[in-house]
């Protein structure tokens, strides 16, 4: 069978979006039937180790026999049933493991339905909170550039307002503050040099910022930069000297990728406000959460109305509260910590030495990511194909060829990964 002309896949392009593609000229799309650990495989029985983890989910692989488990039980209980006046056994016992694994300090969790949302959610609790000490006009974010916090119209504001894909829509969105990004890498010596035009940008704005929001030590679909601890330590500091709060965006970080839990912990910090989302549910479903500290919600309630304004339909939805439950026991009871210093000594061992290549301008590794910056953006239909010929799916994006794999992958699988990386760049010149 050509996978390029079934009549489904004629169907898939004429009438159904894809994530950032063009209704005029849609890349290819490999139709996958089923996944199995590391594998996806597709319609026409091709067999692929998977690179993306779903985009940072899928950390214990594909079909779980215990999440599935989880997940038939809890269906077989009830899928959903409002949030409002009601609770339940798949949230109590999620936001107490929430409570329990994240940094120090962080006490109340507000369950929200993808990535975006919790970032709203985080970005409308930072207003209210400083609108309810009677300081209204302190309701602007600071950022800096290269970060990615989602696709929502809050979430885009605090994006790279250059390369964050949203430059269309500048008009529309709340102007926020840009601090050029951070520059030392995680790993090399600090300088302050590097803090300093953040530091300046606090001391003239301080007064009409309500947060800043930063991904910690891992700024993601910005970029893939890869920073000090030392930075985001600093950031602590100024926001508790200047009364800014504090948003630190895990949703691609969290649940070990950087090798520590929480990105947080390389500088040891605790943020006001926390997001998370991406790997809560091990990549099954949608659900994401905001945790912030008792002081943040206190204040958030302390003014008129005392309630926070914001609910979802699908708040606390059990099915995604199982799963997620399942998903977390996985991870305090299993190897990742392990799995992924064994992922990121092979990813250095293999994927370093590829700095030499003509087509390359870096490559960096930390944890359970591994990222190629190549010098010229690279044609992602043809370097798909590429990869797709030689079993593996990685899906790059601009100039950045990466993967973050499921950390269940074993050496052989992660060595067919790495070697497609480096024949992808073969074709590159
Ligand atoms: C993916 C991502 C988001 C957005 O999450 P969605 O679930 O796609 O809405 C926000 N922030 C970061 C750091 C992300 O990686």
């Amino acid at each position: 069978m050509n996978r390029y002309l079934s009549d489904d896949l004629d169907f898939d392009q004429k009438h159904i979006w894809h994530p950032y593609t063009s209704a005029v000229n849609p890349l290819p799309c490999y139709e996958v039937e089923s996944a199995k650990g590391v594998m996806l495989k597709l319609r026409d029985g091709e067999q692929l180790v998977d690179g993306m983890s779903s985009w940072w989910a899928a950390i214990h692989g594909y079909n779980h026999p215990q999440i599935n488990a989880a997940a038939k039980s809890q269906i077989d209980k009830m899928s959903h049933v409002m949030f409002g006046g009601i609770t339940h056994q798949p949230a109590i016992s999620l936001c107490r493991k929430l409570v329990d694994m994240t940094p120090e300090g962080l006490e109340r969790v507000f369950l929200a339905d993808s990535g975006s949302v919790s970032v709203e959610v985080a970005m409308k609790m930072a207003v209210q909170y400083w609108a309810c000490q009677g300081a209204k006009e302190k309701c602007r974010f600071i950022s800096p550039r290269n970060g990615y916090h989602g696709d929502t119209f809050a979430a885009m504001s605090v994006c790279d307002p250059i390369n964050g894909m949203h430059s269309l829509f500048n008009e529309v969105l709340s102007a926020q503050i840009f601090a050029p990004a951070p520059q030392t890498r995680f790993g090399n010596n600090w300088s302050e040099d590097d803090i300093a035009p953040l530091e300046d940008l606090i001391l003239a704005h301080k007064n009409e910022v309500a947060a800043l929001i930063i991904e910690p030590i891992v700024q993601g679909a910005g970029g893939m930069r890869i920073y000090h601890p030392e930075y985001l330590r600093r950031c602590r500091q100024l926001c508790d000297e200047h009364n800014i709060l504090l948003i630190c965006d895990e949703i691609a970080t969290g649940f070990g990728r950087t090798g520590k839990l929480f990105a947080c912990e390389h500088a040891q910090i605790t943020p006001d406000i926390m997001c998370l989302g991406k790997a809560l549910t091990g990549g099954y479903m949608t659900l994401a959460a905001t945790l912030c500290t008792e002081d943040v919600a206190l204040g958030v309630c302390a003014g008129e109305p005392s309630v926070f304004m914001h609910g979802p339909t699908y708040m606390g939805n059990p099915l995604a509260c199982a799963v997620a439950n399942t998903s977390l026991e996985l991870i305090q009871t299993n190897q990742w910590q392990q799995q992924v210093k064994d992922i990121e000594s092979q990813l250095s061992e293999q994927l370093l030495p590829l700095k030499s290549h003509v087509a390359v301008a870096d490559v960096r590794v930390l944890g359970a990511i591994g990222v190629v910056e190549c010098k010229q953006a690279v044609n992602v239909a043809a370097l798909q194909r590429v990869f797709v010929d030689n079993g593996v799916w990685i899906r790059p994006f601009g100039k950045l060829i990466y993967i973050m794999p499921p950390y269940i992958i074993s050496p052989k699988e992660l060595a067919k990964l790495t070697e497609a990386i480096a024949i992808s760049l073969q074709t590159l010149g």
